[in-house]
């Protein structure tokens, strides 16, 4: 066990929720550690602005959310650990161990706060041109394409935010959407609708994203009619939701639909292992909802590591079936 790192709290993932879920454990005492495949962040990185999360009236970028956050947490002398976790596995005394290809780490309770990635297209040419026209986040590559035409796929808030985003630095914007109507929110749909410079593709989907070495052009199809269409654009940005990337717990945690099950104190039908934010089976995904979670997650990561030392603290429940408690 020479390599083997040993504390008390593993959290894994330095988003909004395993940094707030760290930052609860460290101030209860908890011998904490973060590891992050990286970069840290998560997903705040790439939100352009968020208005609705409190005590900003007028909003705050991503970027300073997400930095303010890490910021906090290592104020309070937790450190972030630059390591993808591949696995989790059961020790000796309920231990768990997880690894990692640089090492292993060793703790009586773990967080889970992996968040969620971009969902592919999985259209021809996609995979061949990502980083070369093909892009998750307008946010982050969007002045690539200033003055130029492209396209975003999607229709719900993302989308919408994202074609909003960019009409304000190309010249023009397509968004591409399979129905006849979007499912963001009205009030940012409208502005869309009514933006000079988004010409709105209903009932279309990609079919290939065609170029030698960048993006030149997508081919699509009307979903009503069949009838096969040719656009030039130099970029394309996929904003058709996301996905968890959950492979490496199946078997360990109990999961649905990919996404991680716990019961009201964020624990999984594991003891001692916990999960909180977007990985998690939750009806909403935002900041606040990610926040909310990991203060539970820190609150009873703290109450199962002290009743593993021995102490008592609350009355902490016993695990047991997890979708039981869902709400
Ligand atoms: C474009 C966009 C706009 C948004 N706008 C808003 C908004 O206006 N308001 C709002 O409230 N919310 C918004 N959201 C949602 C919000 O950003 C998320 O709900 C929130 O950031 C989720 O935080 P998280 O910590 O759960 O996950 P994430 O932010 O996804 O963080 C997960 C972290 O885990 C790490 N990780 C993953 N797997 C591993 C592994 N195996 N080992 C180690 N580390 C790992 C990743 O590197 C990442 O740093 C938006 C999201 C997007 C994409």
């Amino acid at each position: 066990m020479a390599d083997t790192v040993e504390v008390e709290l593993i959290v894994i993932g330095a988003g909004v929720a395993g940094c707030t879920a760290a930052l609860y454990a460290k101030r209860y005492g908890l011998d904490v550690v973060i590891l992050d495949k990286g970069p840290p962040g998560g997903q705040l990185m790439t939100v352009s602005l968020v208005e609705n999360y409190p005590g900003f009236p007028d909003g705050i970028t991503g970027v300073e959310l997400g930095q303010r956050v890490r910021q906090q947490v290592e104020n309070h002398g937790v450190e972030i650990v630059a390591r993808e976790a591949t696995s989790i596995e059961p020790y000796e005394d309920g231990r768990w161990l997880v690894h990692s290809a640089d090492g292993d780490y060793l703790a009586i309770a773990i967080i889970i706060a992996t968040g969620v990635f971009p969902r592919s297209l999985n259209a021809p040419g996609e995979k061949e041109l990502r980083g070369s026209g093909v892009s998750y986040c307008a946010t982050c590559d969007g002045f690539l394409y200033r003055g130029e035409v492209v396209a975003v796929v999607g229709g719900g808030n993302t989308a919408v935010e994202e074609a909003l985003y960019l009409a304000d630095i190309c010249k023009k914007v397509y968004l591409i959407h399979r129905r006849d109507r979007l499912r963001a929110d009205p009030h940012i749909s409208r502005q869309a609708i009514e933006r000079e410079n988004i010409e709105i593709i209903w009932n279309s989907a990609v079919d290939e994203i065609a170029g030698q070495t960048e993006v030149e052009s997508l081919r699509l199809h009307d979903t009503q009619t069949g009838q096969e269409r040719l656009l030039s654009v130099t970029g394309v940005f996929i904003a058709i939701g996301t996905i968890a990337h959950t492979d490496w717990l199946v078997g360990l945690v109990e999961l649905a639909d990919g996404f991680i099950n716990t019961d009201i104190h964020m624990q999984t039908n594991q003891p001692g292992i916990f999960a909180a934010g977007d990985i998690r089976n939750t009806p909403l995904r935002q900041v606040a909802t990610a926040i909310g979670d990991a203060a539970i997650a820190g609150y009873s990561a703290y109450q199962y590591v002290s009743r593993h030392r021995g102490q008592e603290y609350g009355d902490y429940p016993e695990p047991g079936p997890a979708a039981a408690e869902q709400p």
